[in-house]
């Protein structure tokens, strides 16, 4: 957390830096509500930027209303009534000049009010339509009273700030606007350099920041409401650089730690290398040099291993593992879901069960006396740790902790991995971090997503995988593709039935699938069925995926709680039920559980029709490539890369303004201007930094 705000004395020129209490009208009350908003100095409420608009330009006829649409309506009061239902309510009901009616509907309201919305009086109401017993109302519209001459009522974009209980938006607006009154001028505001600036043509700060919390009359109502308005884009510009230079900031910091050299003998090494049952590809072999380099310096790596689906990342996370062990050093393996924990288990345990290495398990529901046993172990012996994010709670102690390897998967954010990161050996040696994903991401949003860490690719497939064959197929024909599996079953092939749904719930998840396991056990007699879900308990999970594994079961139906890492590589056949209903990066993750043998696979996307053009584009781009990279660029056009980048999970790209698919173009420029200002710069770094992501608990204390 930031500190309060202290004046340096060749600062106080610069009144963004002042503490809002200096402005008239916050006292500690609302100082303190504003700190909750990260609000604490002038500057701050400059750059407290609107979340969206509220287009006051235009009047919707009644008649054109549809339910959940906010907008704005004008009409004449026809029928004041006051009643008491359950509890005391206002109703207000208007008409517009086509003689449309609409309800308003009030909870609470102060006698002022009913008299000020007398029969007769002209209103422009705001607010969200929804559908009620006597058609359409709103509920708690605001409103203002047009005069006589039409004058009276703001024709506007309306700012919608994001706020906190006990401040309203009126009230934030005009603490704003009070802040933007002490905008100092142009180049006073400016930090960065001029001459880096002045290449871009971009609007300057000052009119970019007045513009976006108070639009002028004539300004371009449209650019505005979709985000590519000069002024947001100038501001959207900054707040990439910013956060591109705080993760910059935030790596130097943790380099400036010193960690472990560790080398090991290398002995470890060739005996798992010997015992494989395969050759490592020129990528994985690569990687692991990059690694072992990295892990032999006294500064802490830093390394992102991306890597396609079925790259095979494991064994390149097992080596450097091995390093560190035999260095003395242990190593924490976070996965982000129990089952993928598990499987990393079973493999690490048949990996290293010849070295003498035994790993420790420890999962959220690893409790009582193994938990404490595990914490023992920890504190002691055990040289290898796998788990999930029990393993960065607090209690979780280390001996010597010389290497941290998360599988990422898009589920863990930047602090979290600070989490793990600040349990090294003593408070001088930080361990190492290598972090795992397969979420192929396109490059340039990769340097910003990732601009903490170096990167490493495996861009090679183990070879003899043979690509999966996609195809798109109806519903209606659900028969034919249950023959199919009853043929693949025949040929003592392996199939996964994937259950998902929209929504996220496990619960209702589970039932699907349930649904699916019981109507496959009729129509498959003599296949053996299994059913894996979320809710289950992790020992009957691990139970069936053992049965799977070992082929005792031959399809497994499953919700999506398959779609990370799990391997089974005699599977051949997926089949997904609601396709069109997921994104471009999940059917990818969850067609890479097939086609990971050599037996030629395929993958089965049942929809649901009609298909809408973008489900269509979705389906067709995963039935024309295997290859991630060009999935994700496709996905990153289609969806953007939330989804791509799991941020709603991890909140870890949350912008005030910038949008990395809209501004993705920008991303190079941005890494460019960067560069310059981290080399030439510094001061102006730091009050960038400050300026846009100062309060983010994800660049703190590192
Ligand atoms: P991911 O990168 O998706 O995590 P895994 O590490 O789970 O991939 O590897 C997928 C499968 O490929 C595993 O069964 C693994 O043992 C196997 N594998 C890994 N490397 C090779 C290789 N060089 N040759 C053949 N098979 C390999
Ligand atoms: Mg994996």
């Amino acid at each position: 957390m930031r500190s309060a705000p202290h004046l340096h004395p060749r600062e106080s020129a610069d009144p963004g830096l002042a503490a809002v209490a200096s402005l008239p009208g916050v006292g500690p009350a609302l100082e303190a509500t504003l700190a909750r908003l990260g609000i604490l100095r002038i500057q701050d409420l400059w750059f407290h930027l609107p979340l969206r608009y509220e287009d006051r330009t235009r009047i919707t006829a009644i008649r054109d209303l549809r339910a959940a649409d906010s907008v704005q309506v004008e009409g004449t009061v026809e029928a004041v009534e006051q009643g008491f239902r359950f509890r005391p309510q206002l109703r207000v009901v208007i008409t517009d000049d086509a003689r449309s009616m609409l309800t308003l509907r009030f909870f609470s309201f102060r006698r002022t009010q009913v008299q000020q919305l007398a029969p007769g009086t002209r209103l422009r109401c705001y607010g969200q339509v929804r559908y009620g017993a006597h058609g359409f109302e709103m509920v708690h519209p605001q409103y203002q009273r047009v005069l006589a001459d039409g004058s009276g009522v703001d024709e506007c974009l309306t700012p919608v700030y994001p706020t906190t209980e006990g401040l309203g938006q009126k009230r934030l607006a005009v603490l704003i606007a009070k802040a933007l009154l002490q905008l100092p001028p142009a180049a006073q505001l400016e930090q960065i350099p001029a001459p880096l600036l002045e290449p871009l043509r971009l609007q300057s700060l000052r009119d970019a920041l007045l513009q976006v919390h108070r639009p002028a009359a004539d300004a371009d109502v449209a650019a505005l409401l979709q985000g590519i308005h000069p002024s947001q884009r100038r501001l959207a510009f900054e707040e990439l650089l910013a956060h591109h230079l705080g993760m910059k900031r935030l790596r130097a910091r943790i380099r400036s730690h010193r960690a472990p050299g560790l080398a090991g003998t290398g002995e470890a090494q060739r005996d798992l290398l010997a015992a494989l049952p395969f050759k490592l590809t020129g990528a994985q072999q690569r990687v692991a040099r990059e690694i072992a380099r990295d892990m032999s310096r006294s500064e802490p790596m830093l390394r992102l291993v991306h890597g396609d689906v079925g790259s095979g990342k494991t064994v390149v996370a097992a080596l450097a593992a091995l390093v560190a062990i035999e260095s003395g050093f242990q190593v924490a393996l976070m996965a982000p879901t129990e089952l993928l924990a598990e499987q990393h288990l079973r493999n690490f345990r048949d990996w290293f069960a010849p070295l003498g290495i035994e790993p420790v398990w420890l999962a959220g529901k690893v409790q009582g006396k193994a938990r404490q046993a595990a914490m023992t172990a920890l504190q002691g012996p055990a040289q290898l740790v796998i788990g999930t994010h029990a393993l960065m709670q607090d209690a979780v102690a280390f001996r010597k902790l010389g290497l941290v390897i998360i599988d990422e998967q898009h589920r863990f954010g930047v602090h979290q991995r600070l989490a793990l990161r600040d349990k090294g050996a003593d408070a001088e040696l930080v361990p190492h971090q290598l972090v795992l994903t397969a979420t192929p991401i396109p490059r340039t949003l990769a340097m910003t997503a990732y601009a903490d860490l170096d990167v490493s690719r495996i861009d090679e497939l183990p070879p003899g995988r043979s690509p999966v064959t996609t195809v798109a197929i109806s519903t209606a024909r659900r028969a034919e593709v249950v023959d199919r599996i009853r043929a693949a079953c025949g040929e003592g092939r392996q199939a996964y039935w994937v259950c998902t749904l929209i929504e996220d719930s496990e619960q209702l998840e589970a039932q699907a699938a349930e649904t699916t396991h019981a109507e496959l056990e009729r129509t498959l007699q003599g296949i053996s069925i299994g059913l894996i879900h979320g809710r289950m308990k992790p020992a009957e999970k691990q139970k069936v995926m053992q049965q799977f594994q070992s082929g005792a079961i031959s399809v497994l139906v499953a919700t999506t709680v398959i779609e990370v890492g799990v391997d089974v590589p005699n599977a051949s056949l997926m089949i997904m039920e609601n396709a069109e209903r997921l994104g471009l990066a999940q059917l990818h993750q969850l067609r890479g559980r097939v086609g990971r043998g050599s037996l030629a696979s395929s993958c089965v996307l049942l929809y649901q029709p009609p298909l809408s053009a973008m489900a269509r584009e979705r389906l067709n781009a995963l039935r024309e490539t295997n290859d991630g990279f060009e999935i994700a660029e496709k996905d990153l056009k289609l969806r953007g890369p939330g989804e791509l980048l799991g941020t709603r999970q991890t909140g870890r790209l949350e912008f005030r303004i910038a949008n990395l698919t809209r501004d993705a173009a920008m991303l190079a420029e941005v890494q460019d201007v960067a560069g310059t200002m981290l080399r030439k710069h510094a001061g102006a770094c730091d009050r960038l930094i400050a300026r846009w992501v100062g309060n983010s608990a994800r660049f703190a204390d590192a």
